[in-house]
């Protein structure tokens, strides 16, 4: 069982990461980002608390979020490995993660800093967008579709941008990151469990990286 927790600001690759080690190691992502637009489009009362949060760039309150993953890592007692993908964001989540871990027997292995460069960060979230069925990730510049409009994965034509993908709303998000976010880091180095990665590399590069941390270059199983 691997536990593993990408940081990084907005646009850094975190979710990219955390898919692409999820086909390769059979891994489950938890990102609450994710589970936070389920329940915006579900109308559910945690979509309807967050919506406006995260349309505003904000953070949503810490016994949400907290909630929100303490009921997947519940939901997957089969899963060989967790990549916790914008979660925690805050000491407070921080601490929380680590109750819910020794709780269930599990601890951290690693958490992995995604370092970018912030001037590209607008750059980068402002031409994402996913594949509406599959979630697939692809973008105007650096990662387009092998064939114009049609998902690599599902073949669907249907693709999506998030409504909080705006320079504006970007900047709100890159604030509560530097205020918020990267001040828990030294919480994780004092534990000894920080490696930084260079998140400017190509997607490719970012991957062989994790893999080298993870170790399992050759015992992983492509999927
Ligand atoms: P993300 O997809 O990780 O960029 O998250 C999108 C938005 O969801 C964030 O800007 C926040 O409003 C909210 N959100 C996601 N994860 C968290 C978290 N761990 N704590 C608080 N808010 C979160």
């Amino acid at each position: 069982m691997k536990l593993l927790i990408l940081l990084g600001p907005p646009g850094a690759g975190k979710g990219t990461q955390a898919q692409l080690l999820t086909s390769k190691y059979g891994y489950v992502q938890l990102s609450t980002g994710d589970m936070l637009r389920a329940a915006v489009k579900a109308g559910s009362e945690v979509g309807k608390q967050a919506e406006a949060i995260m349309k505003s760039g904000g953070l949503v309150s810490d016994e949400i979020v907290t909630k929100l993953i303490a009921d997947r890592l519940d939901g997957e007692s089969q899963a060989t490995g967790f990549i916790f993908d914008g979660y925690p964001r805050t000491q407070a989540q921080a601490e929380s993660l680590d109750a819910l871990l020794s709780e269930r027997g599990l601890k951290l292995d690693h958490v992995i800093e995604l370092d970018v460069d912030e001037d590209a960060l607008v750059d980068r979230i402002s031409g994402r967008y996913t594949c509406a069925r599959c979630n697939e990730g692809y973008h105007d510049r650096y990662k387009l579709p092998k064939t114009a409009g049609v998902c690599d994965v599902c073949g669907s034509t249907e693709f999506k941008r998030r409504p909080d993908d705006n320079a504006e709303t970007v900047r709100t998000r890159l604030a509560e990151y530097r205020a918020k976010t990267a001040p828990i880091l030294p919480y994780y180095e004092a534990k000894g469990l920080v490696t930084r990665v260079d998140g400017m590399a190509d997607i490719e590069d970012v991957t062989a990286s994790i893999d080298r941390i993870l170790g399992e270059e050759t015992v992983g199983t492509p999927a």
